[in-house]
């Protein structure tokens, strides 16, 4: 194929985007961004928000306290985090974990989606309301309030793709308060747990064999 004519997407091209990416004020004080970690073949995706300082210091999602208890949770419903896609809205730290604006979702946004039409995952689980929003946007839903809308199954297309979207707490959040411990743990049992299994289908024997009874 003639080279400059071919508009396919890579992951290499689009890690390589990202490791050079300067489309935000977050490529400043950034110490590594951090695109994604995974199998790029799984049928799960997950979406966090942005990274953290532990991830900030090792370009990898996830690895912080609200990473461990992500590993415990997936693991939980016989998930080994080597299994699934995790990745962010935003893959370059805010200063002081902040939220991230506006206006840098919509600068990062763009890596999320093509990472999702490179995957094209039958299930994506979103942590926190700044993914979930997002998310719930691309489907074409109307996002209301975490409390509304955490552990439902809802069955969209996204990026032309038939997908399972379920919204759940921030993990991070659970750290602090014990209530959103028990929610964010009652839906991966639950709902994410249902999901999970149909998008690996014949794939899950093999997966869950860590499953607690
Ligand atoms: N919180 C997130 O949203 N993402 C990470 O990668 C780590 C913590
Ligand atoms: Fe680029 Fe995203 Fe990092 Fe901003 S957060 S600099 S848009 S990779």
């Amino acid at each position: 194929m003639n080279k400059v004519f071919c508009l396919e997407d890579s992951w290499e091209k689009l890690i390589h985007e990202i490791a050079s990416c300067t489309k935000c004020p977050l490529h400043l004080s950034r110490k590594n961004p951090v695109p994604g970690e995974g199998d790029v073949n799984s049928p799960v995706l997950i979406v966090g928000e942005a990274p953290g300082r532990t991830e900030d210091e090792t370009g990898r999602p996830f690895v912080g306290a609200a990473g461990h208890f992500l590993t415990e949770l997936l693991y939980s419903i016989g998930v080994d985090r080597s299994k699934v896609y995790i990745t962010n809205v935003v893959k370059c730290r805010p200063p002081e974990n902040r939220d991230p604006t506006d206006e840098e979702v919509a600068a990062c946004s763009p890596y999320l989606v093509r990472q999702i039409k490179l995957i094209k995952p039958k299930a994506i689980i979103a942590l926190g309301r700044h993914s979930a929003r997002f998310l719930y946007q691309l489907a074409g839903l109307k996002w209301t309030s975490m409390t509304r809308e955490h552990g439902k199954v809802r069955s969209v297309e996204i990026l032309g793709l038939k997908v399972k979207l379920v919204a759940t707490y921030h993990p991070a959040s659970a750290l602090y308060n014990p209530g959103l411990r028990d929610e964010i743990e009652k839906d991966f049992k639950g709902s994410i747990r249902q999901v999970v299994e149909e998008a690996f289908g014949k794939q899950a024997e093999g997966l869950l064999k860590y499953m607690k009874k």
